[in-house]
């Protein structure tokens, strides 16, 4: 029998009679046979994901603040006691809630104590659904240096054969010190993607709070399109750039395999939702412009001087610069004598960014060196752009006549997406002007 995956997001999961709603979802097709979960997350606007209570409920006990860590055990004891009363059924919640509590004060370590939202919460969903829970640390591996070991796609095939059904905590696996090893935030959908692919899955459900993939963020544009099918390029290009449906390294299991992954609403399940697959169709009248997403919080260098183009070894030079101090760069659009480097500003904090120049300057000898501090990237991505021309002159033009000033230009080599730098406070004016030239003609 073919089968499914469903992988249930936090505000899938946020309150008992949420659950019993994705439960009755798994029920009503006998394919979705594996079910990954991440921990409760808002149940309103203000509301406190469980994994965020957790993570402060690690940094009390890191600071031997006792009467804080016990407030927020008991934040996090109230939401799960809550759903397990919601469900009207005995699932052993106070429990796991204890031996959770004594595995973190035995120091079990900080990704222990974050992941124990998605345990709990993976033991609640198979007790209500009657399956098998399978915990992620017997087939998710990851590396020494924290990267996830190739033999875990094996691993699940192999440990999942056994099971016709089961239940899987998302975001976690186990290290290569043996112990619980958590994803990046949001790392739940690479778990389903895993899953997914190790049981040859026929096709990966995300279920989340929203009907499919819209071309731009719902919160800067009213109602943008939302769009029936994807390519896993375009997806990987709008959820590196900040479009946060699934998590951008979650396509990297599926794809490979070719399974297609749907993006499903847990609150509007009848809605078709949107399909992410190897080659996206595009029918006549489609937008040449598949999505827009944009990123604040980066700064670019630029770097001039003349002959830059004859010196060998110039651009090796300053990306030895950056190397050394572990910082990896967005983009890195050049001219003839001149080049820029566009940096996350996660990497420049605590004065790093002076000790870059400084050393830059040494390494090259430049005409002018400078910044910009409040970059925002702007990506507009489709394959249909490849084939039409004059795409990019809509785009700039766009832009220029909602007087955006754009700072930094790139345009990928596969042709599937333009890159815009402009400065943080246009982010919002240009997505809604590229959003307005393409999608409202
Ligand atoms: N619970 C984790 C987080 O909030 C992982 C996930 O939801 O996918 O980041």
């Amino acid at each position: 029998m073919s089968c499914k995956v469903c992988k249930f997001g936090g505000t899938s999961m946020a309150d008992g009679n949420v659950i019993l709603r994705a439960a009755e979802i798994v029920k009503a097709d006998k394919e979705r046979r594996y079910v990954v979960v991440s921990a409760p997350g808002k149940r309103f606007s203000g509301d406190i994901k469980v994994t965020d209570l957790l993570y402060a409920l690690y940094a009390a006990y890191e600071k031997q603040d006792s009467d804080l860590f016990e407030e927020l055990y008991e934040k996090i004891s109230v939401r799960f006691l809550n759903i397990e009363r919601e469900i009207g059924k005995d699932l052993k919640v106070r429990a796991a809630l204890d031996e959770a509590k004594a595995a973190i004060l035995g120091g079990a370590g900080k990704d222990y104590c974050v992941s124990r939202g998605e345990f709990i919460t993976a033991h609640i969903v198979a007790e209500v659904l009657g399956v098998p829970f399978v915990d992620a640390t017997e087939f998710v591996r990851f590396d020494e240096n924290g990267i996830l070991k190739e033999e875990t796609f094996d691993l699940a095939g192999k440990v999942l054969k056994s099971y016709d059904k089961a239940v899987v905590p998302g975001f976690y696996g186990l290290g290569a010190d043996g112990k619980v090893k958590t994803f990046s935030r949001g790392g739940g959908d690479i778990s389903g993607a895993i899953v997914a692919r190790g049981v040859k899955a026929a096709l990966y459900e995300n279920w989340t709070d929203v009907s499919g993939f819209y071309a731009c963020d719902p919160r800067i544009v009213n109602s943008p399109v939302c769009m029936s099918e994807l390519s896993y390029s375009e997806l990987r290009e709008l959820s590196y750039m900040g479009a946060n449906v699934l998590h951008s390294e979650s396509i990297f299991p599926v794809r490979s395999a070719g399974i297609p992954i749907r993006i499903s609403n847990t609150f509007r399940p009848e809605d078709r939702g949107t399909f992410i697959v190897p080659d996206a169709k595009r029918s006549f009248g489609d937008s040449v412009v598949t999505g827009i997403a944009g990123k604040k919080g980066f700064t670019s260098i630029t770097i001039e001087k003349s002959m830059m183009n004859a010196e060998i070894g110039f651009v090796q030079k300053v990306l030895s610069v950056i190397g050394k101090h572990g910082i990896s760069f967005e983009h890195l659009p050049s001219g003839i004598d001149t080049m820029s480097l566009v940096i996350d500003n996660e990497f420049l904090k605590d004065g790093i960014l002076d000790v870059l120049l400084q050393e830059m300057k040494e390494a090259v000898r430049p005409d002018r060196i400078y910044t910009h501090e409040d970059i925002a990237l702007i990506a507009t991505v489709g394959h249909g752009m490849a084939k039409n021309v004059g795409t990019s002159a809509r785009l700039f033009k766009a832009l220029s006549e909602n007087g955006v000033n754009v700072n930094m230009i790139d345009q990928g080599s596969s042709e599937l997406n333009i890159i815009v730098g402009v400065e943080g406070k246009d982010c919002e004016s240009c997505i809604r002007a590229i959003y307005r030239e393409f999608f409202q003609e």
